[in-house]
C-alpha cells in the first residue's frame, strides 16, 4: 500500500530489529536490545499538531493517496519480525503427518456403521476397517488407535512450521500513516461527537517522542521480585533441585511424537525448568519399592495416628485459608482386598455388577443427572480424592497392563476442568512448596510417609525428605504434624508461588479489544452491544490498579486509539499500510484502566457512531491481528477480536469454501484450515503470553476452520453468533450480551502453563483442548479461564502388576489478575485392577464418550467425517464384543452390556447425531466447525449436555425433591428419554441442550400453565417466535423461572430459550435432539441397538 505523495519518506530510521535472542519460552516477551536502550529521543518522528494535519478523509472512504498522509518518517518502533524466533516453536515435534493411521482398506466398502434406515440391510454390512485399536499392535484393519503414542489423532501440539517464523516482517521502512484526531473538525467530521467542534486542546500533548514499545517491566526472568514472604532456605527443601537432565525420551515420549532430543538447550530457563519436568532422573525403581507402595501408603507410623483433631480456632487465617472440611487423616491400614476386589467394592452397588440386555431394558437413562462412578478405593482414601467435576478418568479401574487395556477396547484418558470456579479452595502461602525431587510432583494426600522425616512420592516412588518447615502445621500450630498439613488433606489446593516460579515479575492484566468496523460489521449493529457491555462491565474486569486496556478497529485500514492521560478526547490514529503494519505511539495505546477511565468510556460511547456512514467493505483482519500482537508482545494479555466476515485483504485473506449442495455430504467438506497464517500467528502469540479470543458474528460463511486456529493454539476461546443482527435477530443480541458479561467478568489467569503427571508406568500421549504443547508435555496457556476443559489420552507403558493404586496430578501455574503467581494442583488416585471384568465395571461412560468425541474431531480433520463416524460406532461394537467374548461365560441372546456401559450405545448414537458429526442435514460448515470447537474446549458436563440433552416435563412442576439454594426453591423434575414417545399433547417439556433450550408446549396443554406461566389466554395465541417467559407473579411461573435460571447459571454459553408450538420454525430443531428417534438420515436408538447386537454377536 505504498502511497505516493507521502511526507518524510526520506528519513527512514531503522530502530533495530527485535533480536532473536532471549529465552523462547520465557513468560516475558523476547527482549530487544533496542527496547532496553530506548531513550526518549525523537527518532525522526515529526509529529505535527493535529490542527495541521492534512485534510483527512474518514476511514470509511478509500484512502486518498494524494491527501498528504502523514508519514512517520521511518520511526519504526516495532522492529522487524523477520529475525524473531517464533516463540513457542521449539520445533521439537515432527510435522503433522498426513494421516498416521493405517488407511482404510479400500476393498472394505464402509464400516460397520449402518446405512440410513431406508436401505438398512444389517446382514450385509461388512466388517469394519475403522475400529479403534487399543494397543501397541494395531491390527491391520484398524485405523484409529486409542492407546498408542506414536500415532492417532494429532492434537494441538505440533508444529512444524519452519524455523523461519511466518510473520511478515517489517522490512520496508517507508510507511504511511494517517493521524486523525477524533475531535479535529476539519478532519473527522463524520466521527465527531456532537458538540466537539473545537480542536482538542490536548493536541499539544501529543508526544513528540516516539518510543517504540514499552520496555519490559522487569528484569529478565531470573530476577523477579521477591514474593511477599521470606524465602526459606531453599537448600533444605526439596525445591532446590539442581538442574534436571532432559527427559528420558524412552519412557517419556508422552505426546505421540518422537523428537524430544533437541529440547535441552531451547527450553532452558523456561517454565519447563520452573514447573519441573516429567520423570526426570527417576530413581531406579525396583520391584521392592513398587510392592511397598500399596501397603505402606495407607499405614502410618504410630506417632501420627494419635494426633488429636486440629484446633480450628487457632487457625491463622492470614496464611492459610482452607475449606472447612478438615478430615482427620486416619489412614487406617488397608488390606490388599480393599483395593483389588472390585466385586465386593465399596463403591459398587449390587446393581453395578449387573449384566444388562439392552434389547430388553431399553430405558436405562436415570431420572437424575448421571454421576461419575466412584473409584473403588478405601473410603479413607476416596474421601480425599479429587472432585470428578475437576478431574475424571475414562476408566476408574486402571488396567494393570496395556494388553489388558487393549482387550477392553475402551479408551484410557483423563478429562480435566482445572480452573473451574470453586466455592471453596484451600490456598496455601508457604515459602516451601514440597515437591518430589525426582519428578516434581507436588506433595498430595496420596503420598506415603515412611516416618516422620520421609515421604514417598506416589508417582515415581522416590523417597524424599520432609522439609523442616513442613513439620510445622500452621493450622494446629503443632510441630511434627505434617499429616494435617493442608497439602496432604486436600486433593485440590492452590499455592502462592514464590519467586522461583516466575520468569519475570507478574505482568498486569492487559485487555485489548479489536473491532471489525467494516460496513458489514456496522450493519449488524454488534458494536453498539459490545461497547455497551464493556461500559456496563468496565469496573468488573478482573484486575487491579495495574489493569491496562486498549482498542483497535479495522476495516481496510487499521485504527489505533490514543488514550493518553491528559487528552480531552481519544485520538484516532490510522495506519493504512496493511502490508507492513506497525504501531504508532505504542505507549499510549494500552493505558491504565483506572487512571484513564473517562477517556475510555468516552471512546466506548463514541465508537458505535463513528463508522455508521462507512462504505468500506474490506476486512484486513490479518494485519489487525498482527498489530494487536505487536502491541501486546511486551506484556502478554488477552486480545478479544470481533469479526463479521471473511478477511478480504492483507495477510490472512480467506476465500469462501462452502458449497451449499455439499453440506450434507460427509466427505469433501472443509474442516481443515485453508491457510496456516492464523495458526502461526497464534503460536507467536503463545510465545509472548498473548491469548486471542474470537467472537465471530456472521450471517455468511466465514471459514471458522481457518479463523478458529488463532484461538485454538493461543489458548483462547471461540464464540459464534450466526446471523447476528441487532434488529432481525434479537435473541442473538441477548445471547451476546449475556455471554459477554460472563466473558468480561469471569476469572482469568495469565502467563499460565499446565502439566499433567501420572504414576510411573502410565504415559500421557495426546492432548485435546486449546493450547500449545510447548515442550513434550507442558501445555502453554497464555490465558486460562474457568470455562475451558481439556482431555488427554494415556497408555500403559510398563506393567503395573505390583501396584495397587495410581495417581494423576495436574499443576496449573498462572498469574492471577491481582498479579499473584499461583499454582493450582489437583490430584486423583485410582485403583489398578488385573481382570477384564473389573476394567469394565469401573468404566465411566460419560468420560469415555467425551474422550471419544475429542478423538473423533481429530479424526474428522485428519481423515474424514465418515471415518470418524465409523470409528465411533466401532468403539461400541468392539468393546461390547470384547465384553461378550472375554467376560461373559454363557452366550445368552440379546445385547449384553456391563451396567457401567449401559448408556454407551445411546451416547455414541447421540454423538453421531450431534452437529459436529451428523450427516444428511443442512448443517452449515461454520456451525459444524463451531460445534467441533466446543467438543474440544468444553468441560465434560457441557459436552455431554450438547450431545445428549436433558428433557423434563415442566407443566406440573412440584417442590418435591427440590433443591433449596439461597432461599430459592429449585424444582428437580425427572429426566426423560429423548423420544417423542415421552411427549404428550397435554403437557409442556423443556429440553436443555447446553447452549440452547427449547420449551415445547403441547396442543392440549393445561390452561393453567398457558395462562400462569406463558401469560397468554390460550394455545392459539402463543407467538411462533417466543423466546422469553413472561415474568408473572404466580407460583408456577416462579418455579419454572427459578429452574431455568438455575440451569443457566455459570454456563460459559448463554442458552437461548425458544418456546415452541407445533407450527414453530424451531420445531424441527427440537425434534432433531430426540436422539432415540429415527430421522431421515439416522437410525433410531432401537435400530442402532439391533445393529450393534448383530455386529457383536457375529
Ligand atoms: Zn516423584
Amino acid at each position: 500500500m505504498a502511497q505516493p505523495g507521502r511526507l518524510g519518506a526520506s528519513s527512514p530510521a531503522q530502530n533495530g530489529a527485535i533480536s532473536a535472542a532471549g529465552p523462547p519460552y520465557s513468560n516475558g516477551p523476547l527482549q530487544s536490545p533496542s527496547m532496553h536502550s530506548q531513550v526518549s529521543v525523537s527518532q525522526g518522528y515529526n509529529s505535527p499538531f493535529p490542527g495541521s494535519y492534512p485534510h483527512q478523509i474518514p476511514a470509511k472512504t478509500p484512502l486518498n493517496p494524494a491527501s498528504g498522509l502523514y508519514n512517520y518518517g521511518g520511526s519504526q518502533t516495532v522492529s522487524s519480525l523477520n529475525s524473531y524466533q517464533g516463540p513457542g516453536q521449539t520445533l521439537n515435534r515432527l510435522p503433522l503427518e498426513p494421516n498416521p493411521v493405517a488407511p482404510l482398506q479400500p476393498t472394505v466398502p464402509t464400516s460397520r456403521m449402518p446405512p440410513p434406515p431406508s436401505s438398512q440391510t444389517p446382514a450385509a454390512i461388512p466388517a469394519s476397517s475403522n475400529s479403534f485399536v487399543y494397543g501397541p499392535d494395531p491390527s491391520p484393519s484398524s485405523n484409529w488407535q486409542y492407546g498408542h503414542p506414536p500415532m492417532g489423532s494429532k492434537t494441538n501440539h505440533f508444529v512444524p512450521v519452519s524455523t523461519q517464523p511466518s510473520l511478515s516482517g517489517n522490512t520496508d521502512m517507508s510507511r504511511n500513516n494517517q493521524y486523525v484526531s477524533l475531535g479535529a473538525p476539519s478532519l473527522q467530521n463524520s466521527y465527531m461527537k456532537t458538540g466537539s467542534s473545537v480542536p482538542p486542546p490536548t493536541n499539544q500533548t501529543l508526544p513528540t517522542i516516539y518510543q517504540p514499545t514499552r520496555a519490559p517491566l522487569g528484569p529478565p526472568p531470573s530476577g523477579g521480585p521477591p514474593p511477599a514472604r521470606s524465602l526459606d532456605p531453599q537448600g533444605k527443601t526439596s525445591n532446590s533441585v539442581p538442574p534436571q537432565p532432559q527427559l528420558n525420551s524412552s519412557s517419556l515420549n508422552q505426546e505421540g511424537d518422537s523428537s524430544t532430543a533437541n529440547n535441552g538447550s531451547v527450553v532452558e530457563n523456561s517454565y519447563d525448568t520452573i514447573e519441573g519436568g516429567g520423570f526426570m532422573a527417576a530413581p531406579q525403581f525396583t520391584n521392592q519399592m513398587s510392592r511397598n507402595v500399596g501397603y505402606s501408603y495407607p499405614s502410618l507410623p504410630p506417632g501420627y495416628q494419635n494426633t488429636s483433631a486440629p484446633n480450628m480456632s487457632g487457625r491463622p487465617s492470614t496464611t492459610l485459608q482452607y475449606s472447612s472440611g478438615l478430615q482427620p487423616f486416619s489412614q487406617s491400614p488397608l488390606g490388599a482386598n480393599h483395593l483389588t476386589t472390585s466385586m465386593s467394592g465399596l463403591s459398587l452397588h449390587p446393581e453395578g455388577i449387573r449384566v444388562i440386555n439392552l434389547l430388553q431394558e431399553r430405558n436405562m437413562l436415570p431420572t437424575t443427572p448421571l454421576k461419575a462412578p466412584v473409584p473403588n478405593l478405601h473410603e479413607d482414601i476416596q474421601k480425599l480424592n479429587c472432585n470428578p467435576e475437576l478431574f475424571r478418568c475414562t476408566l476408574t479401574n486402571i488396567p494393570q497392563t496395556q494388553a489388558l487395556l487393549n482387550k477392553a477396547k475402551l479408551p484410557l484418558g483423563l478429562l480435566l476442568h482445572p480452573f473451574k470456579d470453586l466455592l471453596q479452595l484451600p490456598v496455601v502461602t508457604s515459602s516451601t512448596i514440597v515437591r518430589c525431587r525426582s519428578c516434581r510432583t507436588y506433595i498430595n494426600p496420596f503420598v506415603s510417609f515412611l516416618d516422620q522425616r520421609r515421604w514417598k512420592c506416589n508417582l515415581c516412588y522416590r523417597v524424599n525428605d520432609v522439609p523442616e518447615e513442613f513439620m510445622y502445621n500452621p493450622i494446629t500450630r503443632v510441630y511434627g504434624d505434617p499429616l494435617r498439613r493442608p497439602e496432604v488433606q486436600n486433593a485440590t489446593i492452590e499455592f502462592m508461588a514464590p519467586s522461583e516460579y516466575m520468569l519475570r515479575p507478574p505482568q498486569p492484566p492487559v485487555y485489548l479489544f479489536v473491532f471489525d468496523v467494516s460496513h458489514n460489521a456496522i450493519e449488524t449493529g454488534y458494536l453498539n452491544s459490545v461497547c455497551q457491555s464493556l461500559l456496563d462491565n468496565l469496573d468488573s474486569l478482573p484486575g487491579n490498579t495495574r489493569t491496562k486496556i486498549g482498542f483497535i478497529t479495522f476495516d481496510s485500514t487499521i485504527h489505533f486509539y490514543n488514550l493518553q492521560e491528559g487528552l480531552s478526547q481519544p485520538q484516532m490514529l490510522i495506519v493504512s499500510d496493511i502490508e507492513d503494519v506497525f504501531i504508532p505511539m505504542p505507549e499510549n495505546l494500552l493505558v491504565n484502566l483506572n487512571e484513564n477511565k473517562e477517556l475510555i468510556q468516552d471512546l466506548l460511547k463514541t465508537l458505535p457512531q463513528m463508522f455508521t456512514k462507512s462504505l468500506e467493505t474490506q476486512s484486513a483482519l490479518g494485519p489487525a491481528l498482527q498489530s494487536a500482537f505487536k502491541l501486546m508482545s511486551p506484556t502478554g494479555g488477552r486480545i478479544s477480536i470481533f469479526q463479521t466476515q471473511l478477511p478480504s485483504i492483507g495477510v490472512g485473506t480467506l476465500k469462501s469454501r462452502e458449497e451449499p449442495n455439499q453440506r450434507s455430504s460427509a466427505k469433501e467438506i472443509h474442516l481443515t484450515p485453508s491457510t496456516d497464517f492464523y495458526k502461526k500467528l497464534a503460536l507467536d502469540c503463545s510465545g509472548q503470553q498473548v491469548a486471542v479470543d474470537l467472537f465471530l458474528l456472521s450471517g455468511q460463511y466465514s471459514d471458522l476452520a481457518s479463523l478458529g486456529c488463532i484461538s485454538r493454539y493461543s489458548a483462547g476461546s471461540v464464540y459464534y453468533y450466526p446471523s447476528y443482527h441487532h434488529q432481525h435477530n434479537p435473541v442473538q443480541v441477548e445471547k451476546l450480551q449475556k455471554e459477554l458479561k460472563r466473558y468480561l467478568t469471569r476469572k482469568i489467569g495469565f502467563e499460565a502453563v499446565m502439566r499433567i503427571r501420572c504414576t510411573k508406568g502410565l504415559s500421557i500421549h495426546t492432548f485435546h483442548g486449546n493450547f500449545f504443547v510447548r515442550s513434550t508435555d507442558l501445555l502453554s496457556l497464555p490465558n486460562v479461564n474457568p470455562d475451558a476443559g481439556y482431555a488427554v489420552q494415556m497408555s500403559v507403558e510398563e506393567n503395573l502388576t505390583d501396584i495397587q493404586v495410581v495417581s494423576f496430578q495436574s499443576a496449573l501455574l498462572y498469574t492471577s489478575s491481582k498479579g499473584e503467581r499461583r499454582i493450582r494442583v489437583h490430584t486423583m488416585c485410582l485403583p489398578v485392577v488385573s481382570t477384564l471384568n473389573e476394567v469394565y465395571l469401573g468404566a465411566d461412560v460419560q468420560a469415555i464418550s467425551g474422550l471419544l468425541a475429542n478423538m473423533a474431531v481429530d479424526r474428522s480433520i485428519t481423515a474424514s467425517l465418515s471415518d470418524a463416524r465409523d470409528a465411533l460406532v466401532n468403539a461400541v461394537i468392539d468393546s461390547l464384543s470384547a465384553y461378550r467374548t472375554s467376560v461373559l461365560s454363557s452366550q445368552q441372546p440379546g445385547l449384553l452390556v456391563p451396567f457401567s456401559l449401559r448408556l454407551f450405545p445411546l451416547f455414541v448414537l447421540a454423538l453421531l447425531k450431534q452437529k459436529s458429526f451428523q450427516t444428511g442435514t443442512a448443517a452449515r460448515l461454520d456451525e459444524r466447525i463451531f460445534a467441533m470447537c466446543q467438543v474440544k474446549n468444553q468441560p465434560l458436563v457441557y459436552l455431554m449436555l450438547m450431545t445428549h440433552p436433558n428433557l423434563y416435563r415442566v407443566d406440573n412442576l412440584s417442590d418435591e425433591g427440590s433443591l433449596n439454594i439461597n432461599d430459592k426453591t429449585i424444582p428437580q423434575p425427572p429426566i426423560l428419554q429423548l423420544s417423542v414417545e415421552k411427549l404428550s399433547r397435554d403437557g409442556a417439556f423443556l429440553m436443555d441442550a447446553g447452549t440452547v433450550m427449547m420449551l415445547w408446549v403441547g396442543k392440549n396443554c393445561g390452561q393453567n400453565f398457558i395462562s400462569q406461566v406463558l401469560g397468554v389466554p390460550n394455545y392459539a395465541s402463543l407467538p411462533l417466535n417466543m423466546t422469553h417467559l413472561p415474568d408473572l407473579d404466580t407460583a408456577e411461573s416462579a418455579r419454572l423461572g427459578s429452574f431455568i435460571s438455575w440451569l443457566r447459571e455459570h454456563r460459559p454459553f448463554f442458552p437461548i430459550l425458544y418456546i415452541i408450538r407445533d407450527e414453530s420454525p424451531m420445531k424441527s430443531t427440537f425434534l432433531q435432539y430426540m436422539v432415540e428417534d429415527r430421522t431421515e438420515s439416522a437410525l433410531s436408538y432401537y435400530e442402532f441397538l439391533l445393529h450393534v447386537q448383530q455386529q457383536v454377536n457375529k
